[in-house]
């Protein structure tokens, strides 16, 4: 499966990071090919968040213009509210999330916050405002209060504490050897994929973005882990304009709206249980994955 934000080698990361003053891991992402280089324009101001809404207005995109990917997009996310986007494999959903993020400027077409096109406002003031929690979150060779504090420049050990409380992590830490000093990351303590993934819950917390991008993670948790990330991930999208990429459908019921995104077009949209009544792509995906999960259970 294409990940969204698969780590790069850490010194690309770095580089990026600093080169472009992002700081969210999100920077780590899916490079097949060096992206165009996006930029801003002369004199661009920033983006003025007041609401966060979120609007897709026949958004055109391809990586190479032979092949298009997206193929005029239009979706609109209401400030405050939920949205999940499905889809098989390879239809352009994590595509979506990267041009969110300005990593690409769409062929055609144009995406909006609070009405601003984010083609032209500066990408420091757009990245400031959105805020991503990875499949896979690599952490720095540093200590766990580090990690977390990456969400923002200047946070107080109290802050810390508080956004790990909120991301359900903070009695894990407080039973690590050194707590918030404990070193981890590949040459310290590993972390499971459920405890990284709260570090970078716990990081987007601090940051407290108006946007949110989830990109659900598609590696497997024991179903405890699961059901524990989703109530603080719950906890985290309210307030805030959320795009879930989602690859398992359980995780998108409570979503105030899901679009089925299909070979880079948009082929249903509606709550989970419009959907279901629909009787058409999202049902048969639906049953499929019921099916699955049973056959799931009974080899267990
Ligand atoms: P998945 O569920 O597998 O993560 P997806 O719906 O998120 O898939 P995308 O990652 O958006 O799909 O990819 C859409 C298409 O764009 C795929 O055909 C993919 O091969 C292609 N693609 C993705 N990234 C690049 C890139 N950097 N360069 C060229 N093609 C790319």
């Amino acid at each position: 499966l294409t990940q969204l934000f698969r780590p790069l080698d850490l010194l690309g990361m770095v580089y990026r990071t600093i080169r472009q003053g992002v700081t969210d891991m999100g920077s780590m992402f899916d490079l097949i090919d060096t992206p165009t280089e996006v930029r801003d324009a002369p004199h661009a101001p920033a983006l003025a968040v007041s609401q966060g809404h979120v609007r897709f207005e026949d958004v055109r995109f391809g990586y190479d213009p032979e092949r298009p990917i997206l193929k005029g997009i239009d979706i609109d996310v209401p400030a405050g509210t939920t949205l999940a986007v499905v889809g098989p494999s390879g239809a352009g959903k994590s595509t979506l999330a990267r041009l969110l993020f300005r990593f690409y400027d769409p062929t055609g077409g144009r995406i909006t916050i609070d009405g601003q096109d984010i083609a032209r406002v500066r990408q420091d003031s757009l990245r400031a405002a959105i805020g991503i929690v990875p499949q896979d979150t690599v952490l720095f060779n540093d200590t766990v209060g580090y990690n977390i504090a990456y969400g923002r420049a200047g946070a107080t050990a109290d802050e810390i504490a508080a956004a790990a409380r909120g991301a359900a992590i903070a009695p894990f830490i407080q039973g690590l050897p050194d707590g918030y000093d404990t070193r981890v990351g590949e040459r310290g303590l590993k972390l499971s994929g459920g405890e990284k993934q709260r570090v970078a819950i716990a990081r987007t917390l601090l940051k407290n973005p108006p946007v949110l991008i989830l990109d659900e993670a598609t590696s497997a948790l024991d179903s405890r882990t699961e059901a524990e990330i989703l109530s603080t991930l719950e906890a985290i999208e309210q307030g805030r304009t959320t795009i879930v990429i989602a690859h398992r459908l359980s995780t998108v019921v409570h979503a105030d709206r899901i679009v089925v995104l299909e070979a880079g077009q948009v082929v249903e949209s509606g709550t989970h249980g419009e959907l279901l009544r629909k009787n058409g792509v999202y049902a048969e995906m639906w049953a499929r994955q019921a099916a699955e999960r049973e056959e799931a259970l009974a080899a267990a």
